[in-house]
């Protein structure tokens, strides 16, 4: 079971990546790749220190992969996703649509679709 995988650190992670979201500074736009044929559905730009989401994608899991990125930015891309995936997978239902309806609420939209930049 992924909740055991994770065990008590779920909750210590859900703690990190609630702080991050408490930040704000998360915009929900369509996202257009730098690469042909990718689906982009969020990144996390350091220069601007803004989490982007792109609405038609899978936004909790996203939302986490780059709060995540913004609140340790020394882990690995690896590292993100396995833990990203394995908070979703933990996260009741209940949980997850707590975090979607507080990140509807919090998430500025923009309109103007935002191209992915390669950062340094
Ligand atoms: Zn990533």
């Amino acid at each position: 079971m992924p909740v055991k995988k994770l065990g008590k650190r779920f909750d210590v992670l859900m703690a990190e990546v609630r702080a991050e979201f408490a930040k704000g500074r998360i915009i929900e736009a369509p996202l257009i790749s730098n690469r042909k044929n990718e689906v982009l559905h969020g990144f996390c730009s350091r220069k601007q220190d803004l989490v982007f989401i792109d609405p038609s994608g899978h936004v909790v899991e996203t939302l986490m992969h780059e709060l995540l990125h913004r609140r340790f930015p020394e882990w690995t891309e690896r590292k993100v996703r396995r833990t990203a995936a394995d908070l979703r997978d933990a996260m009741s239902d209940a949980e997850r649509m707590a975090l979607y309806r507080d990140y509807k609420k919090a998430a500025t939209k923009w309109r103007k679709p935002i191209k992915f930049e390669e950062e340094e």
